[in-house]
């Protein structure tokens, strides 16, 4: 790849769960990796093992500021994913999606980039089109507790869309459904890092409601093969394509197999289901199948093996 003339890349948001993990792929793929990362859910120890590689630089910035820089490609994905994070300042959650999209997308303007949305399923909101295809215009609280992201995402879509028509930009908008693997946030109050560190410590897992809602969950790596090879698929190809893995599990059936892999004594408590919290979430990913030749490859008992053993060097390094 370095004998292209392409091969200078941005990743925002770089310093977090995908995105160090998409910053590794393309310094493998031999790209020159730019990562850009306010820190605010992100860490160092995402990118340390990267910090030796001269081809690898690490600015902090907010990109709610703008960014001059000189790059082939943007993969943007900075923005907070779980509800605990980006509900802790929502408006700074809208102004990283909208204001985050208008400088990324002026930078791309400007040096004539291709730029990459990490966009979300959960732009289709609660929804009642089941599996969600890209068609689906989705159905979403404007008002809600999840909204500064949800509608900061559709937001973030539109203008990607209208920068692609108004300015001819190459633009891909990729709607990613629940990702999973080493490196999420310990904290970040997702299901599957709260389950598996519950399990993990001994401690209750928490079921919110009655367990029977279900999301399907895709490992980390098939989800980064998708977004680097719709960001080199024909430049006709926008989007918006969903990745994602479409089988699907209930949060009752998903602790079951936590519970299988680490062990121990923990129990099921049922807590409140939160506000708008989606009953059903899969992708429908057709058009990824047919447009980049993709489908997931790792099962949720792979990928959880690899994820348990993440967590469990994670807590032993810190409780020692
Ligand atoms: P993450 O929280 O680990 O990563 C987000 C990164 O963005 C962090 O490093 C954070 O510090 C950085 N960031 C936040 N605000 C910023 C700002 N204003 N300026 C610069 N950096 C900022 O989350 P993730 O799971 O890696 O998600 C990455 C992207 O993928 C996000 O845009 C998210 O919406 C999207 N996404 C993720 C999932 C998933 O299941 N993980 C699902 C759908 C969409
Ligand atoms: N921008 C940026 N880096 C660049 C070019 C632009 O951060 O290299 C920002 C700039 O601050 C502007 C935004 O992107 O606010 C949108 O740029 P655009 O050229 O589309 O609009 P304008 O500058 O006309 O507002
Ligand atoms: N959930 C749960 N226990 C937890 C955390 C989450 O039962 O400790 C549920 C949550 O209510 C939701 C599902 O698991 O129905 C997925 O939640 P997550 O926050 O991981 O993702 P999202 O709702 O954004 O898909």
């Amino acid at each position: 790849m370095n004998s292209t003339m392409d091969n200078r890349v941005l990743v925002t948001g770089g310093a977090g769960f995908l995105g160090s993990h998409l910053c590794e792929r393309l310094l493998n793929d031999g790209f020159d990796v730019l990562c850009v990362d306010n820190f605010f859910t992100g860490r160092k120890e995402n990118i340390l093992h990267l910090m030796q590689n001269a081809h690898f630089e690490m600015m902090r910035h907010d990109v709610t500021f703008p960014l001059y820089v000189e790059v082939d490609r943007i993969y943007n994905l900075a923005c907070p994913a779980s509800p605990v994070h980006y509900q802790f300042d929502p408006v700074q959650t809208t102004k990283t999606s909208v204001h985050g999209a208008i400088n990324m997308l002026g930078l791309a303007k400007r040096v004539k980039a291709r730029i990459l949305q990490a966009s979300t399923s959960e732009v289709y909101g609660d929804p009642e089109v089941h599996p969600q295809p890209e068609e689906y215009w989705g159905r979403v609280n404007p008002i809600g507790i999840r909204s500064c992201y949800d509608e900061g995402k559709r937001c973030a879509e539109t203008l990607f869309f209208d920068y692609h028509r108004q300015h001819q930009l190459q633009i891909k908008v990729m709607r990613i459904f629940n990702t999973y693997g080493p490196r999420m946030h310990p904290n970040d109050g997702r299901v599957v890092s709260n389950f598996i560190v519950q399990a993990l410590q001994g401690e209750d897992i928490t079921i919110y409601g009655n367990g029977q809602q279900t999301r399907s969950f895709c490992y980390v790596d098939d989800l980064i093969d998708g977004m680097v090879r719709f960001m080199e698929s024909d430049p006709e190809f926008t989007g918006p394509v969903n990745v994602g893995n479409p089988t699907e599990f209930t949060m009752l059936a998903l602790a079951e197999q936590v519970l299988k892999l680490v062990g121990g004594a923990s129990k099921l408590v049922f807590k409140p289901l939160p506000q708008d919290d989606p009953k059903q979430r899969q992708p429908n990913i057709e058009l990824a199948k047919e447009q980049l030749g993709w489908e997931p490859k790792v099962s949720l008992e792979d990928g959880l093996k690899e994820t348990v053993a993440y967590f469990r060097a994670l807590l032993g390094r810190q409780t020692r």
